[in-house]
């Protein structure tokens, strides 16, 4: 008997499970919030440049995650050749303990990831679809998720929740599904804190030749937490040209996260000037912005908890369900679960 299946978040987290599930003959839906795909390992365009403004690249974390980027074909793979060195709350830049690991991405972006992933499957992506809640029905045990339309989709038997902790928490506030049960899963879930992050990408039409691909601050006593060249991506930036990824550091970005974007990308702009000794990078030619809120987990809710939904065909993946804002690690939660779907069809 087919299964129906629905996935809400096309993170790598949520791909990755339908990816899991292809070998089933399940009906797997995916509603999506934004327009694209892979969430916070995705890829923009703007003026001839592609830039990662999310994860900057998957580390080849281990064999498992080497295996599965080399089947997605290495077609426009890309190894981030350049260093990552550091730098201290007095912007004394220092090389760094890089161990020779990979970082990967794609010429077409990191968001490559998901979507070659996404490729593999028969998964429905409804996109800018934003779930406000989920459902059961008692009698028959299906599920159905509504939208912010109020646009009800299902019947659904299973439902895997895997955007940020938060937002799972919320989307569970609307349900009503076993009261006991549901406390504990809305607290554990709610209890997952989050570092939020400002990225400023500032663009350049000079190139400079540094030793680094990036500099991150270990002491976090910086206001700048990390500056990426996206140049050291083979096609990412036409030659001749700069593209600085500047995620500004927790506390930072959380003090101005409502600041007018364009003066935070000014004030960015300044501190890189500052940090890299270059009065030329004070006057970027264009800048984009995002703010990632949910950025990156503190730590993880308790698993045991979060697994009690099962049974009944309620599920949860992300970093935040491993306490770790990895791309492999939330890819790997995602395949896991969808392994376990699949044990319990
Ligand atoms: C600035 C930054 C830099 C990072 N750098 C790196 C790095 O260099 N290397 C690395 O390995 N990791 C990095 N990370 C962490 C990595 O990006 C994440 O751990 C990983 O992408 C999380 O994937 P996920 O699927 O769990 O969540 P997400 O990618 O957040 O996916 C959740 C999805 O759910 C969707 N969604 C949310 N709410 C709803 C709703 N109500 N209805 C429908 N859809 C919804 C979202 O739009 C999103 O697509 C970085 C993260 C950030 C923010």
């Amino acid at each position: 008997m087919s299964r129906d299946v629905c996935i809400v978040g096309a993170g790598v987290a949520g791909i990755g499970a339908a990816y899991a599930l292809r070998t089933t003959d399940a009906n797997v839906t995916i509603l999506e919030k934004s327009r694209g795909v892979a969430g916070r390992a995705a890829t923009r365009r703007k003026n001839g440049c592609r830039y990662d403004h999310g994860a900057n690249y998957v580390k080849e974390y281990d064999e498992r995650t080497a295996d599965l980027i080399s089947d997605l074909g290495t077609d426009g793979l890309v190894d981030i050749e350049e260093p990552i060195w550091t730098f201290d709350a007095a912007g004394d830049i220092a090389e760094g303990d890089d161990r020779d690991e990979h970082k990967w991405t794609w010429e077409a972006g990191i968001t490559q990831l998901g979507k070659r992933l996404l490729d593999q499957t028969n998964a429905t992506v409804e996109r800018e679809t934003r779930v406000a809640a989920i459902d059961r029905d008692y009698e028959t045990g299906v599920w159905s998720v509504v939208d912010t339309d109020d646009v009800r989709h299902g019947p659904f038997d299973v439902v895997l929740l895997t955007p940020p902790a938060p937002q799972t928490a919320g989307i569970l506030t609307e349900m009503g599904w076993g009261s006991q049960e549901m406390v504990a899963l809305r607290e554990a879930i709610g209890s997952v804190s989050y570092r939020t992050i400002r990225s400023v990408m500032l663009h350049y039409d000079f190139e400079r030749n540094d030793p680094w691909y990036a500099l991150v601050n270990p002491d976090k006593e910086h206001d700048i937490g990390w500056l990426a060249r996206e140049e050291c991506k083979d096609g990412h930036v036409p030659d001749g040209e700069s593209l600085l990824v500047v995620q500004m550091s927790p506390e930072w970005s959380s003090e101005h996260y409502d600041d007018d974007p364009d003066e935070i990308a000014r004030t960015a702009a300044d501190k890189v000037a500052t940090l890299l000794g270059d009065e030329r990078l004070r006057d970027p030619d264009w800048v984009d912005h995002q703010g990632w809120r949910y950025a990156l987990p503190n730590g993880s809710a308790f698993e045991e908890v979060i697994r009690r939904g099962e049974e009944a065909g309620l599920y949860f993946a992300g970093d935040w369900t491993v306490g770790e804002g990895r791309v492999h690690a939330a890819l790997w939660s995602g395949i896991e679960t969808g392994e376990r779907i699949i044990d319990q069809f």
